[in-house]
């Protein structure tokens, strides 16, 4: 489970995110959306330790695994970042190969993954995520770069990744039709604070606040 109350991060004197209550329970997909600014980053680079919180708690338990917007791939082959990333068992070398299949890598195996397209190190990045078993991951904007086709198998992978191991998913995106395929329950930040929460289908069709009404209404859902 991931718990957050009344978790506060500041820089200086501005207050960034103001979350008074969440939960996230292993199994379920939680899309955070909300405007460039908002805070989706600053919570999940606080559930995933990559920074400190101001006050206030968080806590997360069980195995977490995090892909944060900018993506670094290590200076070896696309088939190396998997191995070097996949926990040390006897099947790591067969699940680098599904992981390469499944994310449209295979062709590109031998390739230093510094040459690589935004796009493709983006697929690979997920990569070395999805080739371990998590109880969580915390994905951040996991297709910004790719085109439809990228998109596609980016959430094909996320799904199939869930219905096996049963994991629990929070992940930021711009699109709402992600949002909309992905998601079991959405909230919606506003300067660091949720102003919106529900279910998928509650929170797109029938948000609480005019500023939320507004703000689904500029996503022009089909
Ligand atoms: P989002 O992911 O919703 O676009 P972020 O969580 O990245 O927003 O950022 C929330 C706010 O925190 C933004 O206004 C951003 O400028 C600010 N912020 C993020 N990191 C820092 C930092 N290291 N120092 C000062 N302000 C920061």
């Amino acid at each position: 489970m991931i718990k957050a109350h009344n978790l506060v991060k500041a820089y200086g004197e501005r207050t960034v995110l103001k979350i008074l209550s969440l939960t996230v329970n292993k199994g379920e997909t939680l899309v955070i959306v909300g405007p460039n600014g908002s805070g989706k980053s600053t919570l999940l680079k606080i559930i995933a330790g990559v920074i400190e919180k101001t006050s206030g708690e968080c806590r997360a338990e069980g195995k977490i695994y995090y892909l944060p917007q900018k993506n670094i791939p290590f200076r070896k082959s696309v088939r190396d970042n998997l191995l070097f990333s996949a926990d040390n068992t006897n099947e790591k070398e067969k699940r680098c190969d599904d992981i390469l299949e499944k994310l449209g890598l295979a062709c590109l195996a031998d390739k230093n993954a510094a040459k690589l397209s935004g796009g493709e190190c983006q697929r690979l990045c997920l990569g070395r995520v999805l080739i371990n078993k998590g109880d969580f991951l915390l994905l951040d904007e996991p297709s910004s770069a790719a085109d439809i086709e990228g998109t596609q198998l980016i959430e094909k992978a996320i799904r199939e990744y869930k219905d096996k191991t049963g994991c629990g998913i929070i992940m930021t995106t711009h699109s709402p039709r992600q949002a909309k395929e992905l998601a079991d329950r959405i909230i919606m930040l506003r300067n660091g604070e949720i102003v919106e929460e529900g279910s998928t289908a509650e929170l797109l069709t029938n948000p609480k606040t005019e500023w939320g009404k507004k703000f689904i209404d500029s996503w022009k859902i089909d």
